[in-house]
């Protein structure tokens, strides 16, 4: 595996693989990875032949300063285990790499519509907006024919969609969702899992119950009441629930009764103690 710091050492050398006709896929991370990273490098790994993951901790997309502080590092595990998963180039810049001083990365607004308003949008005012100055910053750099995403942060999936959208890379880059990775009791893998203790670790399981027992309930009782069940069951597992939502998956608009045919996604935002936690599930649909 290649160690790159610098942004433009890494487009010029991904520039001229690909004169040689060789294909890059793409898989950014903020590091302190876990099997669910390494199942996106591992795809990413297989369906090209050059694997670029990128470990960048973008003080840009967090709106909670105290988040960005207590970030976990373990970037030494991280390359371990990125060599293992089949990762050739491994692409850690400082932060003047990604937003050199004296230019506008930072200050760039992106048009995201509705879809920065409700659900994480909502919760992290400026969120979205970090994740596109970030995102789009390392697709100048790397152009990849494939970026790989988790569908973890569903929502981010869409943002970043349309960002390839914004961007006219269409036709350049395809977007590939990976499916979320769970440890045993069904809880979604997490950089931030690290941060819970031991009681914090044995209720988070509930999110993905509860995900579970709206998808199992889904078109036999109406979806608030679904929605009222689950929020109820964590408020009294001691979570602090931003939202239990139910939405059509390919938009996220709010979905208010069952339909036919419809493909909906529940998604979960709540916080145990200091560590907030996301999750979602299709819970009907293709
Ligand atoms: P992060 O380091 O949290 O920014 O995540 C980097 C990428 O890994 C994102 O595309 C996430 O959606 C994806 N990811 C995070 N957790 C998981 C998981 N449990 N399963 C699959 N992908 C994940």
């Amino acid at each position: 595996m290649i160690l790159f710091r610098e942004a433009k050492a890494l487009h010029d050398y991904l520039n001229a693989q690909r004169k040689t006709g060789r294909s890059c896929g793409f898989v950014p991370t903020m590091g302190a990875l876990h099997e669910g990273h390494l199942s996106l490098a591992k795809t990413c790994s297989r369906q090209n032949d050059i694997c670029v993951v990128s470990i960048f901790i973008n003080p840009t997309q967090f709106n909670d300063r105290k988040d960005f502080e207590k970030y976990p590092v373990t970037i030494e595990q991280d390359i371990r285990m990125l060599v293992n998963a089949g990762c050739d180039l491994l692409f850690l810049p400082p932060e003047e790499e990604i937003y050199p001083r004296g230019e506008e990365y930072t200050s760039r607004h992106f048009d995201l519509g509705y879809l920065e308003q409700l659900l994480e949008g909502k919760y992290r005012p400026g969120h979205f907006q970090g994740v596109c100055m970030v995102v789009s910053r390392l697709l100048d750099i790397v152009v990849p024919n494939r970026l790989y995403l988790g569908q973890k942060d569903y929502q981010q999936c869409l943002v970043i969609r349309r960002l390839i959208h914004l961007k006219k890379m269409d036709d350049k880059t395809e977007l590939i969702i990976c499916p979320t990775l769970r440890e045993p009791d069904g809880l979604a893998m997490s950089s931030r899992n690290r941060r819970l203790n031991a009681s914090e670790r044995e209720h988070a399981a509930s999110i993905y119950a509860c995900l579970n027992d709206i998808k199992d309930k889904w078109c036999t009782a109406a979806p608030a009441l679904l929605l009222q069940n689950a929020g109820s069951r964590l408020l009294k597992e001691g979570f602090r629930v931003d939202y239990v939502a139910v939405a059509d998956a390919h938009d996220l608009r709010p979905v208010e009764e069952c339909r036919d045919g419809q493909a909906v996604v529940a998604l979960i935002a709540a916080s145990v103690g200091e560590v907030r936690l996301i999750d979602n599930l299709q819970v009907a649909g293709n």
